[in-house]
């Protein structure tokens, strides 16, 4: 069953991309806790539970997030991005990056700040040409 996070990373559903390699994709989320809040997931594995993936796909997405979290500081300015994993959407493994001034940044029960499409999308390509570098 695919879900709407596999049909991001086929491109079916649009998002702003910021990094990608064949079996794991990165793009910010849509309702951010702050600018840059990315969401890392592999491709094609849907469990929804981190800790019940395959350990080498396990291990092949926390080294892509590292790759991706590296880019996101670059690319926003932040005292260090900040990592959540909850799960309680989305039915698809996922991890949250979120560039942090304060710890209250990572708080998802707080006013979401908002950002226009062509701010995102603007966000999107910074970190895109950051993680390019890499
Ligand atoms: P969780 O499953 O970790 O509790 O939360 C899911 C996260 O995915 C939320 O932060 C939510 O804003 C984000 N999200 C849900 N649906 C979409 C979507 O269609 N596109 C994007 N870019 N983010 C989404």
């Amino acid at each position: 069953m695919a879900t709407i996070f596999t049909r991001i990373a086929a491109g079916e559903i649009p998002s702003y991309k910021v990094a990608e390699n064949e079996d794991y994709y990165a793009f910010l989320d849509i309702n951010p806790l702050a600018k840059g809040h990315t969401l890392v997931i592999p491709k094609k594995v849907e469990d929804d539970y981190i800790f019940n993936l395959d350990p080498a796909v396990y291990e092949g997405l926390w080294q892509f997030a590292r790759k991706v979290a590296v880019a996101l500081k670059a690319a926003v300015p932040c005292k260090r991005v900040g990592v959540a994993v909850l799960g309680m959407e989305v039915p698809h493994t996922h991890i949250h990056l979120v560039p942090l001034q304060t710890e209250a940044d990572l708080d998802f029960r707080k006013e979401h700040p908002v950002f226009t499409p062509e701010q995102q999308a603007e966000t999107a390509a910074a970190i895109l040409a950051e993680y390019e570098k890499l």
